[in-house]
């Protein structure tokens, strides 16, 4: 709980690791243009083959180390898209990438179930290729649970969907789907038919309404009926988006894109509203919301948590010495060496403001946390931050108190408040607790 977010380093979104991306593409502008976005914004590593010929020998050396392929469908030695062919044979999930297209090159590339094709149609086509080819990394990890009593026609839409790398999980009835939402506990989609034995989906609708909100859970209503009431009865029960059969593949990718969308902007929002801007780590909004959960919950199970308050010693006059962007290079280095200190840990660290710091410890005395608070005083005193040309070391004072009853929120870190003045009174790099104070008077 105490990681910095991802949300800081940099903002292009989730990089991929060390996963390869095969671009087959002759227009050399195009790939210099692909390859550099593809590495800077996914953090993928990019092979290029410009012909038929050196893709079949780049096939032959690398087989099956591939994540995806982007494929221009006409190069000089493959005029009729024989190049898609190769990849698709090779078991490649692909995106085609062509400035040809009519219905009839479309019929052909919807044929061999490609997970989308971008078209070389204006000034976007390279942002909309960035953005597929994205989409389908984050698709891998989105589970979207098909509903529907008819094999054949739930069959259509689990192939449409794992054509587009989603995690597909299928349920024939109204109840399974219940059931499956329970074993699943990742699932963002729902894609349900409406008349089905046991339970409608406009039913199964308002049942999963009742337990998700629409930030949570994105529900796509499907149906073959001639009643034109049916799609607004639908999105009324909680429904975020409704399609009649017989439907174009086309459309159903994009409404689930655009579902999907929803939640990983969603996603987005919350992760930047808990994050402290200079430090990623959570920030004060974060540890107020999460904090007064985590405190009942232990005191439910009568035992005790700690909470801590931890500020960098002298810090203005550190600003003053140095300026305000060393200033901040500190909290950034302490934070991070926090952050470090609490990586999975269940403990929640936060940046309150400025240069004070809230550690909640769930399930441990104020004993163990004012140990551990020792220990990560001494840490950050051997810190060194480079400063132009000197190192400076800085120190932190910490206050810990103990949770053991139902007080407010703020009276817990008011105690721990109390404490860390007492660290600073005594001479700073200092822990004081209730713990520390019993230790000395028993001395
Ligand atoms: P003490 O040892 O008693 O804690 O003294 P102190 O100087 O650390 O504490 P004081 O509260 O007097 O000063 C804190 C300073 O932190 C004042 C403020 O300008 C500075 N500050 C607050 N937020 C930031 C920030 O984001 N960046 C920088 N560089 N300075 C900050
Ligand atoms: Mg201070
Ligand atoms: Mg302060």
């Amino acid at each position: 709980m105490a990681f910095q977010m991802e949300i800081n380093r940099g903002g292009a979104g989730p990089r991929f690791g060390s996963q390869t991306i095969l671009l087959v593409e002759d227009s050399r502008m195009f790939s210099i243009a692909l390859s550099h976005r593809f590495h800077v914004e996914l953090g993928l590593n990019v092979k290029v083959c410009a012909s038929l010929n050196a893709l079949s020998e780049a096939l032959s050396q690398q087989d099956g180390r591939y994540t995806m392929a982007v494929v221009d469908l006409n190069l000089p030695d493959s005029p009729y898209g024989e190049v898609l062919d190769c990849v698709i044979a090779h078991g490649i999930p692909t995106i085609v990438f062509t400035a040809t297209f009519d219905l009839a090159t479309r019929s052909r590339i919807m044929e061999r179930n490609v997970i989308d094709y971008v078209l070389k149609d204006s000034e976007f086509a390279l942002d909309n290729l960035v953005g597929t080819v994205r989409r389908t990394m984050t698709n891998r990890k989105t589970r979207v649970l098909v509903v529907d009593d008819v094999r054949s026609a739930r069959q259509i839409l689990v192939g449409l969907l794992q054509a587009q790398q989603y995690l597909v999980v299928e349920a024939s009835s109204g109840e399974e789907a219940l059931a499956a939402m329970q074993t699943y506990d990742d699932i963002e989609v729902v894609i349900t038919d409406h008349h089905m034995p046991d339970m409608s989906g406009y039913d199964l609708t308002r049942r999963l309404r009742r337990r998700y909100g629409s930030d949570r859970l994105r529900i796509i209503g499907v149906s073959s009926s001639n009643d034109r009431m049916l799609s607004a009865t639908f999105l009324k029960a909680g429904a975020s988006d409704f399609l009649y059969r017989p439907f174009v593949p086309e459309e159903l990718q994009c409404r689930v894109a655009n579902n999907v969308d929803t939640l990983v902007q969603l996603k987005q929002l919350r992760a930047a509203a808990a994050c402290d801007y200079l430090t990623g780590l959570y920030n004060r909004r974060y540890f107020y919301d999460q904090g007064p959960r985590l405190v009942s919950d232990c005191l439910r199970q009568k035992a005790a948590s700690s909470v801590a308050i931890l500020d960098i010693d002298h810090f203005k006059r550190l600003n003053d010495t140095y300026g305000h962007e060393i200033g901040d290079q500190v909290l950034k280095e302490v934070a991070e060496r926090l952050a470090a200190i609490f990586e999975g840990s269940d403990n929640l660290l936060s940046r309150l403001g400025g240069e004070e710091f809230a550690i909640l410890f769930p399930m441990m005395d104020s004993i163990a946390a004012t140990k551990l608070c020792d220990e990560i005083r001494s840490d950050i005193s051997r810190l060194k931050v480079k400063a132009d040309d000197e190192e400076l070391c800085v120190t932190v004072s910490i206050g810990v108190a103990e949770i053991s009853d139902y007080e407010t929120f703020d009276n817990y870190l008011n105690a721990a408040d109390q404490f860390l003045y007492m660290a600073k009174h005594k001479g700073r790099n200092l822990v004081y607790s209730d713990a520390k104070l019993t230790g000395e008077a028993a001395q």
